[in-house]
């Protein structure tokens, strides 16, 4: 089922998640959903704060992106990307790598506001799979840069933080209206 995507200035956005304890019928379900929701966005990368859901949980697949190229090795061996999409992560623990590297980024909960966002060119990743299994690779271009990103959402880190200063002056209108949009939304709600 495609959830809604909470948008910008949604205090979930800022909340750090929950550490997801057991695999349980439900985050089965939230994990089909967050699927469902990724692909209709045509999203590389999904978090769990972005269905308003504050848990350590993301979804990516980088499949249709085929003008930006990933790559990922397993046990330090090129794997074939494709082959491994969409991956699940529970409780993901990161470790950047590598130069930093400019890129331009997204991000569905900041509708038609981009950037360019500098990180380390990759990241190494250990997180559990939806079967409870142990999950360990390393990532780089577009995957590592979607997988930094979706880690930073679990922490309530979201890319306009990591934005250079005149970036963010320059989109601060567009901030703004986007974040009084979504108040205003919420205050209709309740
Ligand atoms: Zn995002």
């Amino acid at each position: 089922m495609v959830l809604p995507i909470v948008k910008y200035g949604h205090p979930v956005l800022r909340q750090r998640g929950a550490k997801v304890e057991a695999v349980t019928p439900e985050i089965r379900q939230l994990v089909a959903d967050m699927l469902d929701t990724m692909k209709d966005a045509r999203g590389v990368g999904l978090a769990a704060q972005q269905v308003g859901r504050a848990l350590m949980l993301t979804v990516l697949d980088v499949r249709e992106a085929t003008d930006r190229p990933s790559t990922m090795q397993v046990d330090g061996q090129d794997v074939d990307v494709a082959a491994r999409m969409p991956l699940v992560l529970i409780n993901p623990e990161i470790r950047p790598t590598g130069t930093p590297v400019p890129g331009p980024e997204g991000c569905l909960s900041f509708p038609e506001i981009y950037a360019d966002i500098i990180r380390p060119e990759g990241v190494e990743v250990r997180a559990t799979g939806l079967e409870g299994e142990s999950i360990s690779f390393w990532a780089g271009g577009l995957l590592g840069r979607a997988v930094q990103h979706e880690v930073d959402h679990l922490k309530g880190i979201l890319f306009i933080d990591r934005m250079s200063s005149d970036k963010k002056r320059e989109l601060q209108p567009e901030l703004d209206d986007l974040q009084a949009e979504t108040k205003a939304a919420l205050a209709g709600k309740s």
